[in-house]
């Protein structure tokens, strides 16, 4: 088993920022990068709202400054995903069969968004598919969109298109919106959105541009849509199951955590994957900050 002082899981803004910290604090990290590295932003093309880049930033260029920046202060990068751990001596094992233990361990492994599935929706992700309207909704002003889902997260995807886009669909399975009745009601209200209930997506549409449309069933009927975007909203899915239920979640599966801090000592937590008010790459990259300030304080006064 190879030993570090500090081992982080996941290689996105809070594991890649997690790693510059506790390099400068000379604790060797060690960041197991998993099966995305880069994480969720590498699925969009142009970050706009990451600070310092007055002109917006290439989402990939973006991580791979950060890893780089890592990697100045020693971190290491390791291929691999976790298939198991024992959070108790902060170790791990890899899909490789490579094991790694931490004096410290920062947990940063994110969340994925959920996708329908579709052949169609695969071909046209990153060229008019995308499941972050706070990251691509810039692209689609005065243009026309749908938003699939019936929940809060795409009530709120679908208002903030609503202020970009001339127009919004949402395509919702069922014949109500599963959403607080303060999003109903602002959804009701919004004059550039139409909800078109009982559908389901069938097909996304496109050619060499990007997408065109959306081929949707309502009771049996196939009918098109003509849109530029296509949104999905349909839940995300924090990933945690590596760890196998050794630490608390909430119903939605994200780590239940104290800031950072998780009910093992020595084991933190950073980013999407723990329960958080926000999820943008700026917090997630505050959490990988306070995660390492936090693990340099645990070795000091518990390991050294
Ligand atoms: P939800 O699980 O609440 O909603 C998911 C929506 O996507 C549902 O309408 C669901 O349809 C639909 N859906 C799921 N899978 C598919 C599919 N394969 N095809 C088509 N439609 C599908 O997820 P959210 O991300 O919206 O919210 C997660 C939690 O976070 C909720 O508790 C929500 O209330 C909360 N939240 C609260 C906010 C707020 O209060 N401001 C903002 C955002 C989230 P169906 O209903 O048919 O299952």
């Amino acid at each position: 088993m190879e030993k570090t002082k500090c081992l982080i899981i996941g290689a996105g803004p809070a594991g890649y920022t997690a790693a510059i910290y506790a390099g400068r604090a000379a604790l060797d990290p060690v960041v197991i990068e998993g099966p995305e590295p880069g994480g969720q932003l590498t699925t969009t093309h142009i970050v706009e709202n990451y600070p310092g880049f007055a002109e917006g930033i290439d989402a990939r260029a973006l991580m791979d400054a950060m890893r780089a920046q890592a990697e100045r202060f020693g971190a290491r990068m390791v291929r691999g995903s976790v298939v198991s751990c024992e959070l108790a001596t902060r170790s791990v094992t890899l899909d490789s069969g490579e094991t790694w233990s931490g004096d410290t361990l920062i947990i940063a492994t994110g969340a994925s968004a959920k996708y329908l599935g579709l052949e169609s929706e695969n071909r046209f992700r990153g060229l008019g598919v995308s499941a972050c309207a706070t990251c691509d909704g810039f692209f689609y002003r005065k243009r026309t969109v749908a938003v699939v889902g019936g929940g809060d997260s795409a009530c709120e995807e679908a208002l903030y298109l609503s202020s970009l886009a001339s127009k919004v669909y949402m395509i919702v399975r069922k014949d109500y919106l599963r959403a607080s009745e303060a999003n109903k009601k602002r959804i009701a209200a919004a004059p550039n959105i139409e909800v078109l209930f009982g559908s389901v997506t069938k097909e996304v549409l496109g050619d060499e541009s990007g997408v065109t449309g959306a081929r949707l069933e309502r009771g049996g009927e196939l009918y098109d849509i003509r849109i530029d975007g296509f949104f999905l909203a349909i839940g995300r899915h924090p990933n945690a199951e590596w760890l196998g239920g050794q630490l608390p979640v909430d119903e939605n599966g994200y780590i239940l955590s104290d800031g950072v801090k998780t009910s093992v000592p020595g084991v933190f937590v950073a980013g999407d994957v723990r329960n958080t008010d926000f999820r943008q790459a700026v917090t997630a990259a505050s959490d990988g900050c306070r995660a390492a300030l936090e693990a340099e304080k645990y070795y000091k006064n518990e390991i050294q």
